[in-house]
């Protein structure tokens, strides 16, 4: 089957950078990046022993996940707004992507209506490319208090996107920021924030051996993504 094949490759990619850094690979979460591809890729994945799933968009996990096995546990990692903070908080386990202090603050009342605990990542703008969402470096720690005090939400870290390189080593430096970044905020905050969400196929070498607790994995397991976005191969 293709897909155990690409997960045996990331599962040796993923091993092989740990080797180099002197880690362990059990402290690496390799999350499969279900987006685009259907409840059927997901159920396959998780029959393979994958439990850990991102969607960037909440109206196709609301659509998929009602689908897909319930023991897959579901990472959001794409732009939310605020008006889709209420069926993120129901659908989604962990929001990588919390990018104001304002979505926190909806994320915050919609899972205290819920009666829930939202796992949480602040995402971070490292590289300062207008095109992507998250915190600029500098303004992070004066909103992290903020974020840590809200009780329904559980602040484990950082997640960055890195620039689109055909070269990984280049964005080297995007991986160094954030976990030194990560750092500073954990001394500010005097608590540790263990979760770094960064690397994706092209570069998740390089993001392990800069610390990465998270590596989202879309292509290299699913391979390319289908264009139409849909909730099975039905539709
Ligand atoms: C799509 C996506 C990924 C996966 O990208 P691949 O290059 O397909 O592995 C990772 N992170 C985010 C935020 C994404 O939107």
């Amino acid at each position: 089957m293709l897909l155990a094949e690409n997960l045996a490759a990331v599962q040796s990619r993923i091993a092989a950078a740990c080797g180099r850094s002197g880690r362990d690979p059990a402290e690496v979460t390799l999350l499969a990046v279900s987006k685009n591809h259907p409840a059927e890729a997901v159920a396959e994945a998780v029959g393979l022993g994958l439990t850990a799933f991102g969607e960037n968009r909440v109206q196709e996990a609301k659509a998929k996940i009602p689908l897909s096995p319930s023991r897959a546990r579901w990472h959001f990692i794409g732009h939310l707004q605020s008006n889709k903070a209420r069926d993120a908080a129901a659908l989604f386990g962990t929001i990588e992507s919390v990018d104001s202090l304002a979505l926190a603050e909806e994320l915050q009342k919609q899972a205290e209506k819920q009666a829930k605990t939202l796992k949480v990542l602040l995402e971070v703008n490292v590289s300062g490319e207008s095109s992507k969402f998250g915190w600029v470096p500098d303004l992070l720690l004066e909103s992290l208090g903020a974020v840590n005090a809200l009780p329904r939400l559980e602040l484990h870290g950082l997640m960055t996107i890195a620039p689109y390189a055909t070269d990984a080593e280049k964005v080297r430096p995007v991986f160094r920021r954030l976990r030194e970044l990560r750092d500073r905020c954990a001394d500010h905050l005097g608590a540790p924030l263990p979760v770094l969400s960064m690397g994706m196929s092209g570069d998740l070498e390089v993001a392990i051996e800069e610390g990465s607790t998270i590596v989202r994995v879309g292509t290299a397991l699913f391979g390319p993504r289908p264009k139409v976005v849909r909730g099975t191969a039905e539709e």
